[in-house]
């Protein structure tokens, strides 16, 4: 038998096995020599006090093995239909899957190369600044998020199955953790591996994957979507279009092919990076930082200043700051950690909500060229990232030196604020003093980098859809490049949701 208990814990209780073990015995008044195993299903850390605590939901097993932590999802090699999918991000990847336990057979076509050559050509871009514009932190297999921190929480759980996706991930190796950490994430050294089995899958089953096949136009009959032209020749069915935020040159044949785009309001700014040292003597309110036990802190800031948004976005602890542009000559910032979150730094993107209102909106693709024109010039030789100390920024004066930083291809000391448009600095210049005075004054530092631009948190442009019956036959425009995404899971989460459009309409 099993029996489920809530627990706060400390640091210690809550990292180390045979602590928790003892704590949980204790909690539930059941000999410790009579627990099989004990086993979390929620984990949270409470760090509003210096006095750090960790409340836990735990499975206690008395006298029985542990059972598997998830319920396993069953393929099928049925093939009812082929169904092409463009991309291999999160949304193509979990559509296949959708796609597959319904004896259905998808046909994935990527533009970029295997997750495992892939890493060669960012690793060389860090390298060498020469960027392989089919083969970079964005395209690719695994899409946008192959090489980040992973984080896999998101706020719509309305969309669906969260904890299907989450062990979807689990059932192709990625760690069970994830399916109690109330912030879970996988870690950038672990994602290519799961993305690889997820690959396997689908090929196990009868379906088929292809790189370096890029997708450059729809093919039509009547007024239905009957397939894809694409570099390795001509694909039909019925068409997932799964092709991320980053795929200019497909929002761009679509426009000209007369589909229904709309332009969308959007967040840039910068990615700011901390000593993470200093992270986790803010967060954890103690200036002897984080301990042996406690991971690397996280922060997460809101704020509304001239009446829009100003907030922290994809804070990856204990990470390194990334060049993540797909195009040459127009530069782009991310971030991303190992899953054990050591590296001496922390970051996240800083950003102010842009409305379309803010720019000359004249046509679809209006937001797009406006952030490309901002990626223009934020350009440096070698995708160096023009970079400024934080009060610096805020006091509008160039940094005579710059800080030590994880970004490898190099930085050019600039002042933002002639860089970033005038409303994205000014609204970040009054973040960072709210921020700040949430911290006791802290946060606000010349030990922090300002590296430019982040302007890839969402799609600027949505490609319209009518989720009951799609806008056009046979073409379902999915996950973030679509618009109806933002993050791995939720990318998943629309990937499994047009799947089962696609289903429903074949049945
Ligand atoms: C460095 C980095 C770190 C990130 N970290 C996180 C994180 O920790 N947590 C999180 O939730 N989100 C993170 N994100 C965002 C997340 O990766 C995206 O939200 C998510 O990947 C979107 O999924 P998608 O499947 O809709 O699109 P994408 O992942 O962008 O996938 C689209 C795929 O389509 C392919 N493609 C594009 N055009 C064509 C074409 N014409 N023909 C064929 N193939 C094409 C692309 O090569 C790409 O592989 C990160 C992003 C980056 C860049």
């Amino acid at each position: 038998m099993h029996k489920d208990i809530d627990i706060t814990l400390n640091p210690k209780q809550a990292a180390l096995y045979d602590e928790l073990k003892h704590a949980a015995a204790l909690k539930s008044n059941i000999k410790e020599k009579d627990i099989v195993s004990v086993r979390y299903l929620r984990k949270s850390i409470d760090a509003r006090r210096r006095d750090i605590k960790i409340n836990a939901r735990i499975r206690v097993f008395i006298g029985e093995e542990d059972e598997k932590p998830y319920d396993e999802t069953f393929f099928s090699s049925a093939c009812k239909r082929d169904v092409i999918i463009v991309g291999s991000g999160p949304a193509g990847l979990f559509a296949a899957l959708t796609l597959l336990e319904n004896g259905y057979r998808p046909i994935v076509l990527e533009r970029g190369k295997n997750v495992h050559e892939r890493k060669k050509d960012t690793a060389n871009l860090n390298r060498t600044g020469v960027l392989n514009e089919s083969s970079n932190y964005c395209f690719g297999e695994g899409g946008a998020g192959a090489f980040s921190d992973g984080k896999l929480y998101t706020r719509s759980d309305k969309r669906g199955n969260i904890s299907k996706v989450l062990s979807l991930f689990v059932q192709h190796g990625a760690n069970p953790e994830i399916l109690y950490e109330s912030h879970p994430h996988i870690g950038t050294e672990k994602l290519p591996r799961v993305i690889e089995n997820i690959r396997n899958t689908i090929i196990n089953y009868g379906g088929e994957v292809h790189f370096e096949a890029l997708v450059t136009g729809l093919i039509k009959s009547n007024s239905e979507v009957i397939g894809v032209k694409s570099s390795k020749g001509d694909f039909f069915g019925p068409v997932i279009m799964a092709t991320g935020h980053s795929s200019h040159d497909v929002y761009q044949f679509l426009y000209n092919d007369g589909y229904s785009l709309q332009a969308k309001d959007v967040a840039i700014g910068v990615r700011l990076e901390h000593p993470q040292a200093l992270i986790d003597q803010i967060q954890y309110h103690d200036p002897r930082g984080r301990g042996k036990y406690l991971p690397a802190a996280a922060y997460s800031f809101v704020s509304q200043v001239n009446n829009r948004g100003v907030y922290s976005f994809c804070m990856c602890p204990g990470g390194f700051v990334v060049p993540a542009a797909t195009q040459n000559g127009y530069q782009v910032v991310n971030g991303m950690s190992p899953s054990s979150r050591n590296s001496r730094w922390a970051n996240s993107g800083m950003v102010v909500q842009l409305k379309c209102e803010d720019i000359d909106n004249k046509n679809p693709l209006s937001m797009l060229e406006y952030i490309r024109g901002v990626e223009k010039s934020c350009f440096f030789e070698g995708f160096k990232a023009p970079a400024q100390r934080m009060k610096d920024f805020v006091e509008n004066k160039i940094s005579d030196t710059l800080p030590d930083s994880s970004y490898i291809p190099g930085l050019v000391s600039c002042n933002l604020n002639d860089y970033l448009p005038s409303i994205v600095s000014s609204s970040l210049r009054e973040g960072f003093l709210k921020f700040s005075s949430y911290t006791k004054g802290m946060f606000l530092t010349n030990d922090a980098l300002m590296l430019a631009p982040e302007t890839r948190t969402s799609s600027p442009v949505r490609i319209l859809r009518n989720d009951e019956a799609f806008q056009i036959r046979g073409l379902y425009p999915c996950g973030e490049g679509a618009g109806y995404a933002g993050g791995i899971v939720s990318a998943a989460l629309d990937g499994i949701f047009c799947a089962n459009q696609v289903i429903k309409h074949y049945e």
